[in-house]
């Protein structure tokens, strides 16, 4: 099956660049990979994406996604791609069972992932007082006792953003050192309000469940230098132990920083390869939001679209 257009990836990235492509008349495929609809799928109330005064729950917000870009001819293949040839055109990509699908240009949209620490009950209380994102989440926590997991430079952002809310942000760091510039770690250490819990390391997060719904309350957490176990009362946890672009499919062929986010060009979605083009936060180690991402996509398919339509004309 030929497509013009082949969106790999359906966060807000890869929706928005499906809508605007498919607006312009061009044929999309959208592949919707592993987890379709993206990061904002793992989330419940998302408040910050303009539009919706009230906010919307991350999967409904996905789905109005997926839904307006379908109204303009965009279709999703449910199915992941495992393998993409560039070496000539048109490029040709590869689903898991092996079907190949050719594309005259390729809208990179795989997003990153949240890296997690796979203690016991992080997956049950994930959007129930277990958050991957300050940003998103921290509202919520206004007046309450939070946790921040991590000793990098996210984790003291985090930790400081969560002040604004909470009553208390403790820091749980598995070692002594720490891998945050120096800046933002005296940031954190001089604001009254951010405790640490060092050498220490979340071994389960436990929790309640009333009438189906899901609450955390405490933090099983291990002192690595003594073993001891100890259970701290907890309303909010956030895991800040650094994110990892999906990217791993375009290794040797696009260009890449040392952690694996895709290099575009200038301003643009252009990436070393003609024809392919990226945006969301498979390029994006900064922002990671889901209007940045969005916009992003808006630019990719503009970017595609011209370029496309410079081959044409050559
Ligand atoms: P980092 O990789 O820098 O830090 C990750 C932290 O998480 C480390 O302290 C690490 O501990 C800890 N960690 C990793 N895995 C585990 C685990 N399984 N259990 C417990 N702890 C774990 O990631 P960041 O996301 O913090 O930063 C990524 C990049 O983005 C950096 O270059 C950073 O400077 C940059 N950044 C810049 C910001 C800014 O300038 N405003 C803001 C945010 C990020 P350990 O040290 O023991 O390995």
């Amino acid at each position: 099956m030929h497509t013009q257009i082949a969106i790999i990836g359906s966060g807000p990235a890869g929706f928005t660049a499906a809508l605007y492509a498919s607006r312009a008349n061009l044929g999309v495929l959208i592949f919707e990979g592993t987890q379709p609809g993206g990061q904002l799928t793992i989330t419940t109330e998302v408040e910050n994406y303009p539009g919706f005064e009230h906010g919307i729950m991350g999967p409904e917000l996905m789905d109005v996604f997926r839904k307006q870009a379908h109204r303009f001819g965009a279709q999703s293949k449910y199915e992941t791609i495992v393998s993409v040839d560039a070496s000539q055109r048109p490029f040709t990509l590869t689903n898991e069972r092996g079907d190949a699908y050719t594309a005259d240009a390729v809208i990179v949209a795989t997003g990153a992932t949240a890296k997690l620490l796979g203690s016991k009950g992080e997956q049950e209380y994930m959007g129930f007082g277990v958050s991957a994102c300050a940003t998103c989440d921290g509202f919520f926590f206004r007046n309450l006792k939070v946790f921040v997991i991590g000793g990098g430079d996210t984790a003291m952002e985090e930790a400081n953003y969560l002040t604004r809310f909470a009553e208390s942000v403790t820091v749980v760091h598995r070692r002594e050192e720490f891998r945050a510039s120096k800046i933002m770690l005296d940031r954190a250490k001089a604001n009254p309000k951010i405790s640490f819990m060092l050498n220490s390391i979340v071994e389960e997060y436990v929790g309640t469940e009333t009438n189906g719904v899901k609450k955390l309350t405490h933090l099983r957490i291990r002192d690595t230098a003594t073993n001891a176990e100890q259970l701290v009362e907890a309303d909010g946890a956030f895991v800040a132990i650094g994110h990892q672009p999906n990217t791993s499919l375009f290794k040797d062929m696009l260009d890449m920083d040392d952690v694996g986010y895709i290099i575009t060009k200038g301003k643009s979605s252009y990436t070393n390869v003609p024809g392919i083009f990226a945006c969301g936060d498979a390029q994006d180690s900064v922002y990671r939001q889901a209007i940045t991402a969005a916009g992003s996509g808006c630019m990719a398919a503009i970017d595609a679209e011209r370029w496309l339509e410079a081959q044409h004309g050559a």
